[in-house]
Protein backbone atom coordinates (compact mmCIF):
# COMPACT_ATOMS: atom_id res chain seq x y z
CA UNK A 1 0.00 0.00 0.00
CA UNK A 2 1.54 3.54 -0.81
CA UNK A 3 1.62 6.27 1.65
CA UNK A 4 0.18 9.88 2.02
CA UNK A 5 1.85 12.25 4.30
CA UNK A 6 -0.12 14.33 6.91
CA UNK A 7 1.65 17.71 7.87
CA UNK A 8 1.61 17.84 11.80
CA UNK A 9 2.22 21.32 12.89
CA UNK A 10 4.92 22.72 15.24
CA UNK A 11 1.72 23.08 17.79
CA UNK A 12 0.47 19.47 18.16
CA UNK A 13 -3.14 18.39 19.12
CA UNK A 14 -2.37 16.32 21.64
CA UNK A 15 -5.28 13.96 23.22
CA UNK A 16 -4.99 12.96 27.20
CA UNK A 17 -6.93 10.05 27.99
CA UNK A 18 -6.63 8.14 31.91
CA UNK A 19 -8.52 5.44 34.02
CA UNK A 20 -9.51 6.77 36.92
CA UNK A 21 -6.66 4.14 38.57
CA UNK A 22 -4.12 5.83 36.23
CA UNK A 23 -5.48 9.34 36.70
CA UNK A 24 -2.74 10.63 40.05
CA UNK A 25 0.07 9.14 37.37
CA UNK A 26 -1.41 11.27 34.19
CA UNK A 27 -1.33 14.44 36.48
CA UNK A 28 1.97 13.40 38.14
CA UNK A 29 3.27 13.17 35.05
CA UNK A 30 1.56 16.45 33.56
CA UNK A 31 2.71 18.65 36.34
CA UNK A 32 6.00 17.44 35.37
CA UNK A 33 5.59 18.23 31.63
CA UNK A 34 3.71 21.47 31.99
CA UNK A 35 6.10 23.72 30.30
CA UNK A 36 6.38 21.34 27.40
CA UNK A 37 2.20 20.78 27.26
CA UNK A 38 1.70 24.52 27.04
CA UNK A 39 3.54 24.24 23.31
CA UNK A 40 0.36 22.74 22.50
CA UNK A 41 -3.24 22.33 21.88
CA UNK A 42 -4.79 19.77 24.83
CA UNK A 43 -7.73 18.03 24.57
CA UNK A 44 -9.11 15.08 26.97
CA UNK A 45 -11.87 13.22 27.86
CA UNK A 46 -14.63 15.04 30.64
CA UNK A 47 -12.94 13.88 33.89
CA UNK A 48 -9.22 13.74 33.26
CA UNK A 49 -9.71 16.88 31.49
CA UNK A 50 -11.36 18.70 34.28
CA UNK A 51 -8.28 17.51 36.64
CA UNK A 52 -5.86 19.04 33.75
CA UNK A 53 -7.41 22.39 33.85
CA UNK A 54 -7.49 22.41 37.78
CA UNK A 55 -3.46 20.98 38.49
CA UNK A 56 -2.10 22.67 35.08
CA UNK A 57 -3.74 26.05 34.98
CA UNK A 58 -3.88 25.43 30.92
CA UNK A 59 -6.86 25.63 28.39
CA UNK A 60 -8.11 22.00 28.02
CA UNK A 61 -10.84 21.26 25.64
CA UNK A 62 -13.22 18.76 27.29
CA UNK A 63 -14.66 16.24 25.56
CA UNK A 64 -17.62 13.77 27.05
CA UNK A 65 -16.20 11.43 29.86
CA UNK A 66 -14.61 8.52 28.45
CA UNK A 67 -17.69 6.08 29.40
CA UNK A 68 -20.02 8.17 28.28
CA UNK A 69 -18.38 8.88 24.74
CA UNK A 70 -15.50 10.73 25.23
CA UNK A 71 -13.12 7.88 23.76
CA UNK A 72 -15.45 7.36 20.56
CA UNK A 73 -15.22 11.52 20.20
CA UNK A 74 -11.43 11.49 20.18
CA UNK A 75 -11.47 8.68 17.86
CA UNK A 76 -13.76 10.12 15.67
CA UNK A 77 -11.20 13.19 15.81
CA UNK A 78 -8.38 11.35 14.86
CA UNK A 79 -10.11 10.00 11.89
CA UNK A 80 -10.99 13.36 10.55
CA UNK A 81 -7.38 14.19 11.13
CA UNK A 82 -8.19 16.63 14.51
CA UNK A 83 -5.50 15.19 16.28
CA UNK A 84 -1.90 14.62 15.70
CA UNK A 85 -0.46 12.87 19.42
CA UNK A 86 -2.71 10.26 21.92
CA UNK A 87 -1.38 9.84 25.58
CA UNK A 88 -3.66 7.23 27.06
CA UNK A 89 -3.10 6.36 30.20
CA UNK A 90 -5.55 3.50 30.18
CA UNK A 91 -5.70 0.39 33.37
CA UNK A 92 -4.77 -3.08 32.32
CA UNK A 93 -5.72 -4.53 36.00
CA UNK A 94 -9.76 -3.00 35.66
CA UNK A 95 -12.35 -4.12 33.29
CA UNK A 96 -14.42 -0.76 32.47
CA UNK A 97 -18.24 -0.75 31.09
CA UNK A 98 -15.99 1.11 28.21
CA UNK A 99 -13.71 -1.52 26.74
CA UNK A 100 -14.89 -1.66 23.58
CA UNK A 101 -14.64 1.99 23.01
CA UNK A 102 -10.94 1.74 24.75
CA UNK A 103 -10.28 -1.16 21.85
CA UNK A 104 -11.51 1.22 19.28
CA UNK A 105 -9.80 4.39 20.18
CA UNK A 106 -6.59 2.18 20.19
CA UNK A 107 -7.51 0.82 16.66
CA UNK A 108 -8.07 3.78 15.14
CA UNK A 109 -4.68 5.47 16.25
CA UNK A 110 -3.14 2.58 14.59
CA UNK A 111 -5.07 3.22 11.47
CA UNK A 112 -4.05 6.70 11.56
CA UNK A 113 -0.41 6.70 12.28
CA UNK A 114 -0.78 8.22 15.13
CA UNK A 115 1.79 8.27 18.03
CA UNK A 116 0.45 6.71 21.33
CA UNK A 117 1.66 6.32 24.71
CA UNK A 118 -0.25 4.17 26.99
CA UNK A 119 1.99 4.32 30.19
CA UNK A 120 4.02 7.19 31.62
CA UNK A 121 7.86 5.98 30.09
CA UNK A 122 5.77 6.41 26.53
CA UNK A 123 4.48 9.70 27.88
CA UNK A 124 8.02 10.89 28.64
CA UNK A 125 10.03 9.34 25.78
CA UNK A 126 6.96 11.19 23.26
CA UNK A 127 6.95 14.31 24.56
CA UNK A 128 10.89 14.90 25.09
CA UNK A 129 10.78 14.12 21.30
CA UNK A 130 12.59 16.71 19.89
CA UNK A 131 9.86 16.21 16.90
CA UNK A 132 7.13 17.60 19.16
CA UNK A 133 7.81 20.98 18.44
CA UNK A 134 8.44 20.77 14.70
CA UNK A 135 6.64 20.65 11.98
CA UNK A 136 6.16 16.53 11.05
CA UNK A 137 5.28 15.04 7.94
CA UNK A 138 3.28 11.78 9.19
CA UNK A 139 3.06 8.63 6.84
CA UNK A 140 -0.70 7.58 6.34
CA UNK A 141 -1.26 4.24 4.39
CA UNK A 142 -3.58 5.23 0.96
CA UNK A 143 -6.83 3.99 1.50
CA UNK A 144 -8.24 4.40 -1.73
CA UNK A 145 -8.09 1.17 -2.22
CA UNK A 146 -10.29 0.51 0.79
CA UNK A 147 -12.37 2.70 -0.39
CA UNK A 148 -13.59 1.77 -3.87
CA UNK A 149 -13.34 -2.00 -2.85
CA UNK A 150 -17.12 -2.36 -3.71
CA UNK A 151 -17.46 0.21 -6.90
CA UNK A 152 -16.64 -2.84 -9.45
CA UNK A 153 -19.39 -4.84 -8.00
CA UNK A 154 -21.78 -6.49 -10.93
CA UNK A 155 -25.24 -5.42 -9.83
CA UNK A 156 -27.67 -7.47 -11.72
P1 LIG B 1 -12.72 10.42 32.07
O1 LIG B 1 -12.72 9.25 31.01
O2 LIG B 1 -11.57 11.30 31.76
O3 LIG B 1 -14.04 11.12 31.89
O4 LIG B 1 -12.59 9.77 33.41
C1 LIG B 1 -11.58 8.47 30.84
C2 LIG B 1 -11.94 7.08 30.42
O5 LIG B 1 -12.29 6.29 31.30
O6 LIG B 1 -11.93 6.76 29.23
Amino acid sequence: MNNNTVTMADQKTIAIVAHDNKKQDLLAWAKFNREALAGHHLIATGTTGKLLTTELDLPVTRLQSGPLGGDQQIGAKISEGEIDVLIFFWDPLEPHPHDPDVKALLRIAVVWNIPIACNRASADFLISSSLMPTPYERLVPDYEGHRNRLLRLDVA
